[in-house]
């Protein structure tokens, strides 16, 4: 039974079951190391740091991220401004985003809070609590693991999106 949910229009999150291939339509997110990153990459275990793809590779109409949901706050901000450049500008041109990752409650429902508070800016954005606390009102079924929220409220300032928007917006804060 897939969990394929609208979170806001246009938006999407979900688990394994509804991965499929991006489209001019729908663009998605497969926000999960296992199996996504690995078979767009091609290996099995871990992929070399070194290797370009290390974190994620984007294609015209998807992303795959090297995520897995650790119990502690091991993740990298680079994974997440990749994120915000793949994301935000389709969402804006119009596409939807279907944003997945293995039980769609931790990794994909916090990429759609991110995008929700730091570039579309209809949840609060000075705190991870406070945008958490309107996204779960969107979303109630978000559950986010302990070491991904840990980070994203650690890292939470540094969380920004790069797109040109969100870089002018912010010189005016
Ligand atoms: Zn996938
Ligand atoms: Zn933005």
């Amino acid at each position: 039974m897939s969990t394929l949910r609208s979170v806001y229009p246009r938006l999407w999150v979900a688990d394994q079951d509804a991965c499929c291939s991006g489209s001019p339509e729908c663009a998605v997110v497969h926000a999960c190391k296992i199996p996504c990153h690995q078979r767009a990459i091609g290996y099995t275990k871990s992929l070399a740091r070194e290797h370009p793809n290390y974190l994620a590779r984007a294609d015209a109409h998807d992303l795959w991220l090297n995520l897995i949901d650790p119990p502690g706050p091991l993740f990298q901000l680079e994974s997440f401004r990749q994120f915000f450049a793949f994301a935000a500008p389709r969402y804006d041109s119009g596409q939807t985003l279907r944003i997945h990752c293995n039980q769609g409650e931790s990794r994909s429902a916090s990429l759609a809070l991110l995008l929700l508070s730091r570039h579309m800016r209809i949840l609060p954005q000075h705190s991870y609590a406070g945008a958490l606390a309107g996204y779960m009102a969107l979303d109630p079924g978000c559950r986010p693991g302990q070491g991904l929220a840990q980070f994203l409220a650690q890292n939470w300032q540094l969380l920004d999106c790069g797109c040109a928007r969100c870089q002018g917006a912010g010189a005016s804060n």
